[in-house]
């Protein structure tokens, strides 16, 4: 039997870095809806046998770093110089444990080494070769170079390049942006996220963004919420965006729905572009996002799966 106390609820997003409305054809957007069915779906498949939410939104995003579509994993963009490094986080929230990495390439799922991180270590953040030695050692799945790289996203990069030599970087504007999430409330009444991203494209090498941060680009608390975000990362980091939305939550009483409005209008009014989604221990879901469009998507205990990439109905999938 499903109720509030015991049904479980799991949002993803894809990055609110959508393809222009203009540019998005019929196929790519049908795309971009079969690749969230397919996290939640990854997700919902753990958290409908009484599994963990923490289980659920890792599973989700290693679907999600698979696909090339979405900016994270497989499908990362580029550094400035043509690398690719990425970040990645969890976090629980039934004991506020988290793991996360930044600046790396060469694990096959970056979500899989923060995880690592949080469960297989006493730290919580790792970078680099350091974070590369230790994925080593506890045996995560690397691939080669060759499996990140994609000939759209080294268009993307000179293309971006190419922009900052007339002086028009397209870097601040939607399209450099993307980034996976998922976050979930299991049977139990626990919330987790998990983010994932290769960053913003043409960011300088060693630049790292919100995602990894623990309070900016992901948080869980199972007294207020799983937050998971996408955007302009600068400006998430600081404005503290995921925490802030527990913060208000917490401190002001608000409702998810208001608190994580709020806060993404908030970044909207310093110039800071993106979204977030967000659940509660209540199963209320929260998805605002103050770009043209952010791909998104969940599903609730018993319910169909709904996806949606621009301002428009969620298109329900079946069950
Ligand atoms: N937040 C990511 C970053 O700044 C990018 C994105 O979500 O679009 O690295």
């Amino acid at each position: 039997m499903t109720s509030t106390e015991t049904g479980f609820v799991l949002a993803v997003h894809g990055g609110a870095g959508t393809v222009p409305r203009v540019d998005a054809t019929a196929s790519l957007t049908a795309l971009h809806h079969t690749g969230l069915r397919r996290a939640l779906i990854a997700g919902r498949d753990i958290l409908a046998v009484g599994g963990r939410a923490i289980d659920a939104v890792t599973a989700a995003v290693v679907v999600l770093e698979d696909d090339p579509l979405f900016n994270a994993g497989r499908g990362s963009v580029f550094t400035a110089t043509g690398t690719q490094e990425m970040d990645a986080s969890v976090m629980d929230g039934s004991d506020h444990r988290a793991g996360a990495v930044a600046g790396i390439l060469g694990p096959r799922n970056p979500v899989l080494a923060a995880r690592a991180v949080m469960e297989r270590s006493n730290q919580v953040f790792l970078i680099g070769e350091g974070a590369l030695a230790f994925c080593r050692e506890q045996g995560i799945a690397f691939a080669e170079p060759s499996y990140f790289y994609s000939e759209k996203r080294w268009r993307e990069l000179q293309h971006e390049l190419a922009g900052r030599r007339r002086e028009m970087p397209i870097v601040t504007a939607e399209q450099g942006h993307g980034t996976v999430g998922a976050v979930a409330r299991d049977r139990h009444g626990n919330l987790a996220a998990a983010t994932s991203t290769g960053g913003m494209v043409g960011k300088t090498p060693g630049r790292v963004g919100d995602s990894p941060i623990i309070g900016a680009g992901i948080y869980a608390d199972n007294g207020t919420c799983a937050v998971s975000a996408t955007g302009h990362g600068e400006f998430f980091m600081r404005y503290g965006a995921a925490f802030e939305v527990a913060a208000r939550m917490r401190y002001a009483n608000q409702s998810l729905q208001l608190a994580a409005r709020s806060v993404v209008d908030g970044l909207a009014a310093m110039g800071g572009s993106g979204g977030l989604v967000a659940v509660d221990r209540t199963r209320a879901l929260a998805m605002p996002f103050n770009t043209a469009g952010m791909y998104r998507g969940y599903v609730q205990d018993g319910g169909a799966i709904h996806t949606a990439v621009y301002d428009e109905p969620y298109q329900a999938g079946p069950h």
